[in-house]
């Protein structure tokens, strides 16, 4: 059986490491954290920096394949693994994805709708931006952002120099507030071979910049449905992808606008573990390991609700009602805003 090399030690790890244990194969995490969700559960963990160049060679001897759970890993790190060993997803996927003005200019060059955005230099060129695009609007760091951190919404012109302030001089970008009617995503996967699977859109609500609840199905006009997989399709063959890729979209009425991808599996795909017969994680790790893709048409409703940070102590009421699958991260402490684990509600 082969070894997947996993980057990230994050409970997106902890689920591909559960997924490949169950096709044979073994998973070494790499991760510079120690008590990590995925060192739980994968076979073996190395412990060290990102800088640590004689650790990264261990990493690439010990593994057949290299894949990733989260898009910031350092270029360094990626230019000493790339020639020892095979990356999927590959290079220009994580190019695209790290850098959200990168994403956005690669997105409309594929004639794709995204919000209106421009290049954040300066104050000045905030003020300019803000009387092309007009208010509301939200300012975005171009880079390491997620569950909605580094951004600051501006509601109208004024509010532009504090919003700057809070970003502490990073690179950033401005993007139109999209009214959008329902935010939707679409969980594609792409074989070695080039072959392109879908997994039914979900219907995403959010609070506070977190993932609450993914819905299956997704309330959705039925050209949106087909619109969401040949966009995603095209993302996908446009990166010559291999693996699991999140396709975050706004629903409005003017059609389908692209928010942002993810060159992973995403939390918005974690229903098909209890609603489809081959779940993200397992589609991932058959991509990688250049496997055929298998079927993820989904044969029950799901709710997917995060736990974060106190929620899981509703864990034991849960588990006992009718049809609720419990996964849970391992994670020792909780903290507010920190994603615990999940449920799935599934109906058939
Ligand atoms: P993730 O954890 O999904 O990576 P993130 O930090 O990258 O999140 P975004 O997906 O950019 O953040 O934004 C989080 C949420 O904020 C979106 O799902 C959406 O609800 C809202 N949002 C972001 N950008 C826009 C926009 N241009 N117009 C309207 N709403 C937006
Ligand atoms: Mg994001
Ligand atoms: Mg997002």
């Amino acid at each position: 059986g082969s070894t997947i090399g996993i980057l990230g030690g994050g409970q997106l790890g902890r689920m591909l490491s559960v997924a490949a244990a169950r096709l044979g194969m073994k998973t070494c995490v790499f991760e510079p954290g120690g008590d990590c969700p995925a060192a739980h559960v994968a076979n073996y963990h190395l412990r060290a920096d990102y800088t640590d160049e004689a650790a990264l060679r261990r990493f690439a001897d010990s593994v057949d394949v290299i894949t990733y759970e989260f898009e910031n890993i350092p270029t360094s790190a990626l230019d000493l693994l790339e020639p020892l060993k095979p990356i999927r997803p590959g290079r220009e996927a994580l190019r695209v994805s790290q850098d959200r003005l990168t994403e956005k200019d690669f997105l409309t060059g594929l004639g794709l709708q995204t919000a209106p955005y421009a290049d954040i230099l300066t104050a000045e060129s905030l003020t300019q931006a803000i009387e092309e695009i007009g208010t509301p609007a939200i300012l975005k760091t171009r880079r390491f952002g997620y569950d909605g951190k580094g951004q600051a919404r501006i509601m109208s012109p004024d509010e532009a120099s504090a919003a700057l302030a809070t970003l502490e001089g990073a690179p950033a970008i401005l993007e139109g507030f999209v009214e959008f009617t329902s935010e939707i995503s679409i969980i594609a996967a792409r074989g070695l071979d080039g072959s392109v699977a879908c997994y039914d859109p979900g219907e995403n609500v959010h609070r506070e910049g977190i993932l609450r609840t993914t819905t299956v199905p997704a309330t959705l006009p039925a050209p949106a449905r087909t619109d969401a997989v040949l966009l995603a399709a095209k993302i996908l063959n446009a990166l010559d992808y291999v693996g699991v890729m999140g396709v975050e979209l706004f629903v409005t009425p003017a059609g389908l606008v692209v928010n942002e991808i993810a060159p992973r599996v995403h939390n918005s795909g974690h229903w098909t573990q209890n609603g489809c017969v081959v779940d993200q994680f397992e589609q991932h790790i058959r991509a990688v390991a250049g496997w055929p893709l298998g079927d993820g048409s989904r044969h029950a409703d799901v709710v997917m609700e995060n736990l974060i940070g106190a929620d899981v102590e509703r864990v034991a009421d849960l588990a006992s009602e009718t049809g609720v699958a419990v996964h849970l991260y391992g994670k020792a402490e909780i903290k507010a805003g920190r994603k615990m684990g999940h449920i799935c509600r599934v109906a058939s």
